[in-house]
């Protein structure tokens, strides 16, 4: 019998732990930095991808849908290359999205980091 467990209680006590980026440590997701190393840690909502190489992606191939592959959203980045770059518009509209901090990766993450 497991009458006691609540599979969901689980589930979202273990949505409240992440692990450090630096050391692998098991620390709550509201810790802006690791109490064991200090590394600073991604902040919920905040994707891990980086807005530099999405922006060049975006630039050079973005009319291959470099960008949204390298996001994890290779539906959108297949649909992208086939029509070469939403035909020029999309890849703009794309560039204006990461400029402006809006861009989000396949997790709905924003991509708000530079380097
Ligand atoms: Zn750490």
């Amino acid at each position: 019998m497991n009458a006691n467990v609540d599979p969901n209680a689980n589930a979202n006590a273990d949505a409240q732990m992440v692990y450090c980026r630096a050391c692998g440590r098991q620390i709550h997701v509201s810790a802006a930095n690791c109490p064991g190393c200090g590394a600073r840690q991604i902040a919920a909502g905040e994707s891990e991808r980086l807005l530099l190489p999405a922006f060049l992606l975006c630039i050079f191939f973005g009319y291959l849908g470099a960008h949204r592959f390298y996001a994890g959203k290779i539906g959108t980045g297949i649909l992208m290359l086939l029509t070469v770059g939403g035909f020029g518009i999309w890849v703009v509209v794309d560039l204006i999205l990461l400029l402006s901090g809006s861009f989000t990766d396949m997790e709905g993450k924003r991509l708000k980091r530079w380097l």
